[in-house]
C-alpha cells in the first residue's frame, strides 16, 4: 500500500509539472486544487480496493473451513487465518457477501478507474471473487454444465474437438507401432519398459530439477534464498503436486502409485518446479504480495483463473526450457544412466511421446462428455484407455482425477494453449520467450489477457 501510495504521488507530480510548463496562463492555485482532487480520488480507489482484497482474503480463508482443498496456499499473516478458521461465516452468508464484494468492485472500482494497472488488479480480484461465488454454490449443491462451470471457476471455457478427430491420430499410430492386440495395450506395454527403477527414483528426479532449475535460472533472476523439498508420496489423487509454503519455498510431492516413467522426471521437475509452479509461486509473491503489498495474492485458492494460468504456464514451461532435441539428450545423456536404462533405446520412446502429444485433447472431450453425463464412468474408461493409449490402472487414475477435480483438468491442456498462443505470438526469440513467460508469471493475469494480447 506505501509503495502504490508514493506510485500515485509521484505519477501526479510528474502530470502537474507537465501540466504546469504546457499551461502557464492558468491559476497555479487552481490546478493545486485540481491535484488535491485527483489525489484525494486515487487514495480513494487504492484504498477502496485495498480493503476489497483484505476483504476477499478473508471470506477465502473462512470458505477453506468448509472445503478442506479450497485453499491451496496461504503466507499471509497466521492472526487473520486463525481467527477465520475460529469463527466462519456460514456458506449462506459468504456467498451473500461474495456477491457483494464483485457488485461494489463494478461499482466503484472498474465503472470509475481508469488507470491501468488498477483496473488490471480489481479485474483479477473480481474473477477470483466470481470463482468464488461458482464454487461455493457448487459445495451447496448446485449442478452446472462443463462449460457453465469451467467458465465460473476459470474464467474461460475451452475449444475442445470431437472424439473422431483424434481417431486418425490413432489410425496413424495404429501402423507405427507393432505388435499384435489393442493399441493402447501395444503402446502401454512399449512405454512400461521405461519405468525407473523405484530405488533409482531421487537420484534421477534431482538431476532433472536442477537441470530445469539451471535452465530457468539463465532466464530469470530467482531469489537467492529459494528452495524446494521433494517427497515421494502414495495414495494420492494426482502425480505430483507443488505446496508453496511462502518465503519462496516449496514442498514437492511425487506419487508412486504407479511406476514412474523415465519422461516423467523432466516433466514434474518443470512442472512443479522451475519454471513451472515454485517459480510461478515466487515470482507472485516477491513482485504482487510483498512488492506492492497486494494482499489478495497471500492466498492461493485451488479453483480460481489463476489456475488457468498456473497450469498452463507449468506445462509450457517444459517446452519452453527444453527443446524436443535438447530434451531428448538430457534424458539420454543423464538421466537414462542414473535410471540405469539403455541410452541406446531413448530416442524410441521419445519419438512415442512425441507421436501420442496430439492425443492429449481428448482427455478433456472425455472428461467433459462425463461430467456432463453423456457417457458414465464405465465409458470414460474404456475412451480414456483408447485414446489416452492408457492401460485400465492408469485410465482409472486420470478418471479419477475428473472425479475429483472435475472441470480443474481443462487447466492442464487448454491453460497450455492460451499460455502458448500469448508467449508464442508473432513467433519470437528464446530471449522474448522467456521474458513474456516471466510477464505472465508476475502480473495479475486473466485467461482473457492471454487470448487478447
Ligand atoms: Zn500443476
Amino acid at each position: 500500500m506505501k509503495i502504490i501510495t508514493k506510485a500515485a504521488l509521484l505519477g501526479t507530480a510528474v502530470i502537474l509539472s507537465a501540466c504546469a510548463a504546457k499551461t502557464v496562463t492558468q491559476p497555479i492555485r487552481q490546478i493545486a486544487v485540481m491535484t488535491e482532487e485527483s489525489l484525494a480520488a486515487d487514495n480513494k480507489v487504492d484504498q477502496l480496493i485495498t480493503g476489497f482484497a483484505f476483504e476477499y482474503v478473508r471470506l477465502t480463508l473462512e470458505a477453506g473451513t468448509h472445503e478442506a482443498e479450497w485453499v491451496d496456499a496461504y503466507y499471509g499473516p497466521e492472526d487473520l487465518q486463525s481467527r477465520a478458521t475460529k469463527s466462519p461465516r456460514s456458506k449462506e452468508s459468504l456467498l451473500a457477501d461474495i456477491k457483494i464484494l464483485i457488485a461494489r468492485i463494478d461499482a466503484e472500482v472498474l465503472q470509475k478507474e481508469t488507470r491501468a494497472d488498477v483496473l488490471q488488479r480489481a479485474s483479477a480480484l473480481r474473477g477470483m471473487l466470481v470463482a468464488a461465488d461458482t464454487r461455493m454454490r457448487m459445495l451447496s449443491g448446485e449442478k452446472f454444465k462443463f462449460d457453465d462451470e469451467a467458465k465460473g471457476q476459470f474464467a474461460t471455457v475451452p475449444q475442445l474437438k470431437t472424439l473422431s478427430h483424434y481417431d486418425a491420430i490413432l489410425a496413424r499410430l495404429e501402423t507405427e507401432i507393432p505388435g499384435t492386440g489393442p493399441l493402447a495395450t501395444r503402446v502401454d506395454a512399449f512405454n512400461e519398459r521405461y519405468v525407473i527403477p523405484k530405488e533409482r527414483l531421487k537420484p534421477v528426479f534431482d538431476a532433472a530439477i536442477a537441470e530445469c532449475r539451471k535452465r530457468t535460472a539463465q532466464h530469470m533472476t530467482l531469489p537467492n534464498d529459494e528452495s524446494f523439498v521433494m517427497e515421494f508420496v502414495t495414495g494420492k489423487p494426482w502425480s505430483g503436486y507443488n505446496y508453496y509454503k511462502g518465503n519462496y519455498k516449496s514442498l514437492i510431492q511425487i506419487n508412486t502409485d504407479l511406476p514412474i516413467r523415465i519422461s516423467r522426471a523432466v516433466d514434474l521437475g518443470c512442472h512443479e518446479g522451475y519454471p513451472g509452479h515454485h517459480v510461478l509461486n515466487l515470482m507472485i509473491e516477491s513482485k504482487l504480495a510483498r512488492g506492492k503489498s497486494w494482499s489478495e495474492f497471500t492466498v492461493n485458492p485451488l479453483y480460481s483463473p489463476q489456475s488457468v494460468v498456473s497450469e498452463g504456464s507449468a506445462n509450457y514451461g517444459i517446452d519452453l526450457a527444453f527443446s524436443p532435441a535438447e530434451r531428448l539428450a538430457f534424458e539420454r545423456d543423464v538421466l537414462y544412466p542414473l535410471a540405469g536404462l539403455d541410452p541406446k533405446t531413448a530416442e524410441a520412446f521419445w519419438k512415442l511421446q512425441q507421436a501420442t502429444e496430439a492425443l492429449s485433447g481428448a482427455r478433456l472431450t472425455i472428461a467433459k462428455l462425463y461430467l456432463d453425463g453423456e457417457i458414465d464412468r464405465a465409458k470414460a474408461l474404456e475412451l480414456t484407455q483408447k485414446y489416452q493409449l492408457l492401460s485400465p490402472k492408469r485410465a482409472e487414475q486420470q478418471v479419477g482425477f475428473t472425479d475429483h477435480y472435475r472441470s480443474y483438468v481443462i487447466n492442464y491442456g487448454w491453460g497450455k494453449e492460451l499460455v502458448k498462443g500469448y508467449i508464442e505470438r508473432g513467433n519470437p526469440d528464446k530471449v522474448e520467450r522467456w521474458r513474456r513467460m516471466e510477464k505472465i508469471l508476475s502480473e495479475p493475469v486473466l485467461p482473457a489477457d492471454l487470448a487478447a494480447q
